[in-house]
């Protein structure tokens, strides 16, 4: 799975990409995680060259019919997006769609999606990622900043909103790991053990490991006797039990 993403903070991933399950899956080839970042399109008025050498690409402005807050330029987004098309689709006739297949250098016809992220898109769910881990062999995610991106980024590249839950961020970068989080691990050979996906088997929120008796405070906490037992149809009734 290849996830692509347009972001003005690329920084911001290395470190939960960079430890565990997901820096072996990138290791391993299982995933790819690349970045674009839209401020390396700005052109025009938008580009200020300073007398004493420094340049300042501005990617947003203000919103039409004034409110608080700048709004993400539709344009050096629309620019990253098509230099990642542009690479999944090396072979693409030229003038057809940025979504059109044509073999790629990977010799998989891509599948692509476009996501962008809102906190009135549809709901992501386990079920999404399930899908998407079986349908697309390319992820773009756009992360907008501040009031959000010119809703006409989303006509002309055909984006899927998505939200990861009613409350509001600062901007999609988390959004976007959320998905190669969950995402990932519908991938084989990302989890050490395909099986411990909870929704392949009766799992729990409530897990224990050892010791038996915790003490804590001079009080004992044990472990559930029946998880001692040895007993798998108890247990299995417990876990049904004790699911969230
Ligand atoms: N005014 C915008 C909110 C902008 S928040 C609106 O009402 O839609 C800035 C950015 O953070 C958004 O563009 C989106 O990329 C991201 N974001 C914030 N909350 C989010 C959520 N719950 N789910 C997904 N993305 C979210």
């Amino acid at each position: 799975m290849y996830f692509h993403i347009v972001t003005l903070f690329p920084k911001m991933f290395d470190s939960y990409l960079d430890e565990s399950i997901l820096a072996r899956a990138i290791k391993q080839k299982k995933i790819s995680v690349s970045f674009t970042n839209p401020r390396l399109f700005v052109t025009g008025k938008y580009k200020k060259v300073w007398p004493d050498g420094n340049v300042s690409l501005q990617v947003d402005d203000r919103p039409y019919a004034g409110g608080p807050g700048m709004v993400m330029r539709a344009e050096p987004v629309i620019k990253a997006v098509e230099k990642i098309l542009k690479k999944i689709h090396p072979l693409r006739p030229m003038g057809t769609s940025p979504l059109a297949g044509g073999r790629g250098m990977r010799g998989k016809k891509p599948k692509v999606l476009v996501v962008n992220f809102s906190p009135s898109g549809e709901k992501f769910t386990t079920a999404f990622a399930k899908k998407f881990s079986n349908t697309y062999t390319d992820i773009i995610m756009i992360c907008g900043r501040y009031e959000g991106i010119d809703a006409r980024v989303d006509k002309i590249l055909k984006t899927k909103k998505f939200s990861i839950g009613d409350y509001v961020l600062t901007g999609g970068e988390i959004p976007a790991m959320v998905f190669i989080d969950s995402i990932s691990r519908q991938v084989e050979g990302t989890l050490g053990n395909f099986n411990s996906r909870e929704e392949e088997r009766i799992s729990t929120s409530e897990v224990y490991t050892r010791p038996e008796i915790l003490i804590h405070n001079k009080k004992k906490y044990k472990v559930p006797t029946v998880l001692l037992s040895g007993n798998q149809k108890k247990i299995e009734e417990w876990k049904n039990n004790s699911k969230n």
